[in-house]
């Protein structure tokens, strides 16, 4: 049987992802013949559909909200999939449905392009504890971060980070004192405070170190307030769209058996994309 050629994004709803766009680039610009949808299941109906994912001719699937616990759960995870406590890749492997979360490598990638060296500092601070922080964490743990400070709204979530990842993980008071920002050499905004119809982070930069770099995930708008508050005080920035664009590299390379390249290019088209909606 030939190899399927075909990828999906399984939410409910799955309207409002980009990644079709990204994949369809991909596919377009790689020559793979084949196509990337949009499925809209169910949560009832997500195992049956994830099941029978060969079936249906595809070689792997996104996965988003709400399914991304019960991706799973139903398949065989790796380590960062396990760690984070969900994924969002899912691929078939000689007939085993794998998965895997690409938010952490997304989000390390995104910096290591933007802001080279970033990870040479050993304190960072996380705003937020909510599912995409979780991946971040891991993420900046794996770096070898010495100390990654979490400030959340909801205490508990950030002690809950805690529990999960180790002593490395330390929550904080939320609103951020001066005093924990002046020693992270890296600031990420992991709320969704600051996107279009949410109240703005309101976070004060100026006691931040001159060699800090702000990092934010959120990419409507592309440019948040805070990003502008950190390229006015002259501060290394990486914004969400490049954590959106580099998590995507690894299902189409697990799927297509091609490692794509996010070049300025797909940024445009993406970028358009956001501007025009
Ligand atoms: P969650 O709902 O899991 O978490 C939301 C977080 O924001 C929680 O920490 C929550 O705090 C905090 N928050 C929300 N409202 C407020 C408020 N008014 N004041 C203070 N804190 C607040 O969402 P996700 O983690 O999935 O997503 C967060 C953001 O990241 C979204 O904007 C999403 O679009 C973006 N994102 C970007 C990605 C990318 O690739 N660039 C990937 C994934 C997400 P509390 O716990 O107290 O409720």
């Amino acid at each position: 049987m030939a190899a399927a050629r075909n990828a999906c994004v399984i939410g409910w709803p799955a309207g409002h992802s980009r990644s079709p766009l990204i994949h369809g680039y991909w596919m377009r610009r790689y020559g793979i013949g084949g196509e990337y949808r949009k499925e809209a299941v169910r949560p009832e109906d997500f195992a049956a559909f994830v099941g029978s994912l060969a079936a249906r001719g595809y070689a792997g699937a996104n996965v988003t909200l709400p399914h991304k616990e019960a991706a799973l759960a139903l398949s065989r995870p790796d380590e960062r999939a396990r760690a984070v406590g969900a994924a969002n890749t899912l691929w078939l492997d000689d007939g085993v449905l794998r998965s895997t979360n690409t938010d952490v490598e997304g989000f390390l990638a995104s910096l290591d392009a933007a802001a080279p060296g970033w990870d040479r500092a050993r304190t960072a601070l996380v705003l937020g504890a909510g599912g995409a922080a979780r991946g971040i964490v891991f993420g900046l743990l794996e770096r070898g971060f010495a100390e990654v400070h979490v400030a959340n709204r909801s205490p508990a979530r950030a002690q809950a980070l805690r529990a999960r990842f180790g002593e490395r993980v330390m929550p904080a008071a939320w609103p951020v004192s001066r005093d924990l920002l002046s020693c992270a050499g890296l600031v990420v905004n992991a709320t969704s405070l600051g996107m279009h119809g949410q109240p703005p982070l309101d976070l004060d930069l100026a006691p931040l170190r001159s060699d800090a770099v702000v990092a934010d995930i959120v990419y409507v708008p592309l440019v948040t307030p805070l990003l502008t508050a950190a390229r006015a005080r002259g501060l290394r920035t990486a914004d969400g769209l490049g954590m959106l664009l580099h998590q995507a590299v690894r299902g189409f390379s697990l799927w297509f058996g091609v490692t794509p390249a996010v070049t300025p290019e797909l940024r445009h088209v993406v970028e358009a994309d956001l501007l025009a909606s």
